[in-house]
């Protein structure tokens, strides 16, 4: 099951940081969970890092988002599949073939 952040939150920045999957950003009022990257930290800890560093307590378990273990399990292997190829895959200039330059010599 996905968390969320309930409107209690008091905009501290703490928890956007220590979420391995980059699910935490500033919404519009406060801070917010994409559910579709959030698996609770299964596959990375123990328990959800963001409600282990919340001072209010304000991080709570989504009922619209409703998952076993073993589907956010599937989750983490998705998200880190895909960051992984997304870092290492793309952007990266392809090296330029060396010239041949065999001009000089010619007969
Ligand atoms: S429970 Fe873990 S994965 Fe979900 S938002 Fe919190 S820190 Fe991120
Ligand atoms: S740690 Fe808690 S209070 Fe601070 S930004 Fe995150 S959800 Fe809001």
């Amino acid at each position: 099951m996905s968390l969320k952040i309930t409107e209690l939150c008091v905009n501290c920045d703490v928890c956007e940081p220590v979420c391995p999957n980059a699910a935490i950003s500033l919404g519009a009022e406060f801070y917010e969970i994409a559910p579709q990257r959030c698996t609770e930290c299964v596959g990375h800890y123990d328990t959800p890092q963001c409600v282990e560093v919340c001072p209010v307590e304000c991080i709570i378990t989504d009922p619209q988002h409703p998952e076993s273990r073993d589907q956010l399990l599937a989750k983490f292997d998705v998200l880190t599949r895909t960051d992984v190829h997304e870092k290492g895959g793309h952007g990266l200039p392809l090296p330029i073939p060396a010239r041949k330059d065999d001009a000089q010599g010619e007969t």
